[in-house]
């Protein structure tokens, strides 16, 4: 598989390393109900069948976060933004 960097173009998988789902949102420390919130965020998890946003790193490249939007189910790839750009796209989700 490869994907689209969007500094670097398009790129083997063999140097990015996967982190996980780019939407959900990291709970605030502060919050009352903080335990909780993070075991929801580390632990439970979905599994999409599908389209689903996706963080990367660009380790073995330019180093960067980037979010690419990857069929869980076909491994086919629309595209590719800066980490940065794809949460202010999407009011700072997987901050
Ligand atoms: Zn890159």
């Amino acid at each position: 598989m490869r994907l689209p960097c969007p500094y670097c173009g398009e790129r083997d998988i063999s140097e990015f390393v996967y982190r996980g789902d780019a939407t959900v949102k990291r709970p605030d420390a502060d919050d009352p109900d903080a335990a909780r919130a993070f075991h929801e965020f580390v632990h439970l998890r979905t599994n999409p069948a599908g389209w689903h946003f996706e963080h990367w790193y660009h380790e073995s490249g330019c180093r960067a976060w980037i979010v690419v939007e990857r069929n869980t189910l076909t491994h086919a790839v629309r595209g590719a933004v800066a980490a940065s750009a794809f949460r202010r796209k999407v009011g700072e989700v997987g901050a």
